[in-house]
């Protein structure tokens, strides 16, 4: 099927997770990456598209400047919360 849905949350989050963590002063194992990226998504209210492949990428451009700012406010906190309690339960000083 050509079709399908999509949570453009997803892309977003996964699009900026990387810059956040970068400035962050905790952990950016992959771990506590999917840990943020999880977190993230449950504070986020998800947006669902039904799409085909090439039609998302200009659908995205257009969702991200619009949801940029709450992706990023959502990343700022997943990545305190997840940093002050990773899961393995140590922190690494960088
Ligand atoms: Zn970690």
């Amino acid at each position: 099927m050509n079709i399908e849905c999509k949570n453009l949350m997803e892309d977003i989050v996964l699009q900026n997770v990387d810059s956040v963590m970068a400035t962050s002063p905790y952990c950016t194992c992959d771990e506590c990456k999917t840990d943020v990226i999880a977190y993230a998504l449950n504070h986020l209210q998800p947006h669902y598209v039904a799409t085909r492949q090439g039609r998302l990428i200009v659908e995205l451009q257009s969702y991200e400047m619009q949801f940029r700012a709450d992706v990023m406010t959502a990343l700022s906190q997943a990545v305190e919360v997840v940093g002050k309690n990773p899961r393995h339960g140590r922190q690494f000083i960088r």
